[in-house]
């Protein structure tokens, strides 16, 4: 696998034992899908990603060449000769010292491709996940901005491995006032009535999926109490990943798989593969690579 490195292709790029993302998560990094369109691979809502990237590497007092870093996001697909892919472009601190002040370091910035996966299982989109209620409370927005900050990570893996641990497939976030957060790498919607709702909260990652599906279903976004999602008819996970995946159980609840779910698994699928055009960056014809 090829992997894109400070500017080069290489088949082999070790980062630094001592990079300073390594030991205090000074990174900021996304996850971008490509699919096979009809004209060739493209990579799905490339700009809105590299919109987030950019405010995280902001926050991080990061200067990226982002045109380079979208081209790079291009090229990988297609010199690694993928059509249905995951891409990871990362720009983390290196070395210079191991103090927090983040002027002496060198910058790195690298961009993977791997071949698609889905990271809740190819039974997640069929049957649906089960999430337990985290005893977790998420990162609050105002100690850690909700982007995709390489440390804030942290706090998903303890809430997915805690979940995982007591035999569900994730974890849902709910804060001091019971009100729904997310899941470790979803956001998540209802359905009641025939009704769908975004759960929104200001300490949850502004997904891109979310957007998308509530432009796809007209969704309106607002706070979600436990109980109420408790008491809906549907309730599902969305994420680059995760795509549109049905949430099947939240503790005792059982939802199963509903029919409004599976229109919006169907409207999603459609929409990453034929557009609006406005959402699709075809790899091929943008690559430098040929
Ligand atoms: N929340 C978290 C914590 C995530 O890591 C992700 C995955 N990026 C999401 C939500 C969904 O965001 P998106 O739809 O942009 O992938």
């Amino acid at each position: 696998m090829k992997t894109w490195f400070d500017g080069r292709w290489s088949e082999n790029a070790p980062a630094p034992l001592l990079a300073h993302a390594l030991h205090y998560g000074t990174g900021v990094f996304e996850g971008i899908r490509c699919y096979l369109a009809a004209r060739g691979p493209a990579l799905f809502r490339l700009d809105d990603h590299l919109e987030r990237f950019a405010n995280g590497a902001r926050r991080l007092a990061m200067k990226l060449d982002l045109e380079a870093i979208r081209q790079a996001c291009l090229d990988a697909v297609v010199e690694n000769g993928l059509e249905e892919a995951y891409i990871r472009p990362i720009a983390f601190y290196g070395t210079g010292a191991l103090g927090l002040d983040l002027a002496p370091l060198t910058l790195h910035v690298a961009v993977a491709a791997l071949p698609w996966n889905s990271h809740l299982g190819a039974r997640a989109a069929q049957f649906g996940v089960s999430a337990c209620v985290s005893e977790r409370r998420r990162n609050d927005a105002r100690a850690i901005p909700p982007l995709k900050l390489t440390g804030a990570y942290v706090n998903s893996v303890l809430a997915k491995l805690e979940a995982t641990r007591a035999g569900f497939d994730e974890a849902l976030f709910v804060d001091d006032r019971g009100l729904v957060c997310e899941a470790t790498g979803e956001n998540v919607f209802m359905v009641r009535a025939g009704r769908v709702t975004a759960a929104r909260h200001p300490d949850a990652l502004p997904g891109i999926t979310r957007r998308t599906l509530i432009e796809l279903s007209g969704a309106d976004e607002r706070e979600i109490p436990l109980e109420e999602l408790l008491q809906a008819d549907e309730a599902f996970l969305t994420g680059t990943s995760a795509e549109v995946t049905p949430l099947a159980q939240l503790g005792d609840r059982r939802y199963g798989v509903g029919r409004v779910t599976r229109e919006l698994q169907q409207a999603y699928a459609a929409a990453v593969r034929s557009g609006p055009d406005r959402w699709l960056s075809p790899a091929r014809e943008e690559a430098h690579a040929k």
